[in-house]
């Protein structure tokens, strides 16, 4: 007997095959029952029809509550009206295990309901969707990086010192020193790619937020990537090649997760390369243009965000912020050292930053000087030093919140729905 992936029925019309899943809603009329079966690579209608399965068989389909795990057989149909093309004119049923009153129902919950029972709420349809659109994300970057020949190179979980100030991060006890939970990869991806050319790592990165947002969590996976020999236009130009063979990819191999999500994808298909640019100072003209009250040096918050993104139908970049809103290692431009050669890239739709990057100083006197007036102490950063002590050479990088691209590309309102387990303020279960 042939086992078949729900997704692949169409490759088996005709033929008798076998599903492996869980049900996920039945009907009656007492002479015919529809069984709407879900295996996690789709739906898939199976027809029994009590004149030719027998009495007791039909009797058994009818004991079957809902998410019950069971095995179908059946002759795989064309039918366009049914859930998802295909249906199965079942000729057997397994019950693997009768599930108890399940909580999730067909109603319309409340999130907060759904959220304690996350491991639940994952099974239905638009969470799969999501997680699906998810997984081909990452691995459309694995694959885009892959093909320019970077390396992957996986920085610690573990560090012992702090990559952008203290306020938000996990401390751990690590065996009775003090250590804390990666907020970024940088500052190693910088020492790999001095090793390597060019790198990336991708990971889980941690960050003790103390709002509540949309687009915050405390625990989120970061594609970070270091590119020796790399200025701000290269650094740009990476970017947005990169996301933009990342929607291609998700256009191409998820329309129908994005169906099931009502995901407007003219948007999406409208996105060209390249994507526009604006400096921050011009960023600020936008933003008092538009009657926010806003001065130069201010940082964005994420309604500012959001109107300098409604200008452009694509993401745009942001580049040369102020020196005294960024990291300590931004190099300044030569041309105006009131603003380093960083650059945010803030996706269309309202959905703010994904990606933050720039280039790094390369010179040992300068990152010294910098790292003394942020307060931060040398010894901690003398490996970091060595690196412009040793072959120093102009370098960038950047640094993307996968969550954040998955509730834009899946047009979500919310990150929490981007990641299998979120992991948010005050809210660690399940
Ligand atoms: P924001 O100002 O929106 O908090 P940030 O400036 O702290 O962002 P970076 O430190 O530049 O962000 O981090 C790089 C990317 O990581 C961001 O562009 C975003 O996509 C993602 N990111 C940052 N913080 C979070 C978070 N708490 N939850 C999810 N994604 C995040
Ligand atoms: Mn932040």
């Amino acid at each position: 007997m042939t086992t078949a992936l729900i997704k692949n029925l169409g490759r088996h019309v005709g033929e008798t095959v076998t599903v492996q899943g869980w049900l996920y809603n039945f009907r009656s009329s007492g002479k015919i029952s529809f069984l709407i079966v879900r295996d996690g690579t789709g739906l898939v209608q199976g027809v029994l029809v009590k004149k030719e399965v027998g009495d007791e068989l039909f009797a058994l389909a009818a004991t079957l509550t809902q998410e019950s795990s069971l095995k179908v057989t059946g002759v795989v149909r064309e039918e366009p009206r049914a859930v998802g093309g295909y249906e199965l004119t079942l000729t057997g049923l397994e019950i693997v295990s009768i599930a108890e009153e399940y909580p999730i129902t067909h109603k319309e919950h409340g999130v907060e309901f759904l959220a304690e029972r996350r491991h639940l709420w994952l099974r239905t349809p638009k969470q799969t969707a999501v997680i699906r659109i998810r997984s081909e994300i990452e691995q459309a970057f694995r694959d885009f990086f892959y093909q320019r020949d970077f390396v992957l190179a996986d920085a610690p979980v573990i560090t012992p010192a702090a990559c952008e100030g203290t306020t938000t991060l996990f401390e751990i006890d690590y065996h009775g020193d003090k250590a804390f939970l990666s907020q970024s990869g940088q500052l190693y991806n910088e020492a790999t790619a001095a090793a390597l050319g060019r790198v990336y790592c991708f990971g889980p990165t941690f960050r003790a937020e103390k709002s509540k947002t949309r687009r915050h969590l405390m625990e989120f996976w970061m594609i970070e990537a270091e590119m020796a020999y790399f200025d701000i236009d290269d650094n740009m130009r990476l970017q947005e090649e990169m996301v933009h063979y990342v929607i291609q990819r998700v256009l191409e191999r998820c329309r129908q997760e994005l169906k099931t999500l009502e995901r407007d994808v003219a948007k999406l298909e409208a996105i060209k390369l390249p994507f526009p640019r604006i400096s921050y100072t011009d960023a600020v003209e936008l933003l008092k243009k538009a009657g926010e009250d806003f001065s130069w040096g201010d940082d964005f918050g994420a309604p500012h965000e959001t109107v300098i993104g409604n200008n452009f139908d694509a993401p745009v970049f942001v580049h040369r912020y102020p020196t005294a809103i960024k990291a300590f290692y931004m190099k300044p431009d030569p041309n105006d050292p009131n603003v380093v050669l960083g650059a945010d890239l803030l996706a269309p739709e309202g959905y703010g930053e994904i990606i933050g990057g720039g280039q790094r100083i390369d010179d040992l006197t300068l990152l010294e000087q910098r790292l003394a007036e942020h307060k931060l102490p040398s010894e901690a950063f003398e490996w970091y030093l060595d690196l412009r002590r040793y072959g120093s050479v102009p370098h960038s990088g950047f640094g993307l919140g996968i969550e954040r691209t998955v509730a834009w590309l899946c047009g979500l309102d919310h990150i929490r729905e981007t990641i299998p387990f979120p992991r948010m303020l005050h809210k660690l279960y399940p």
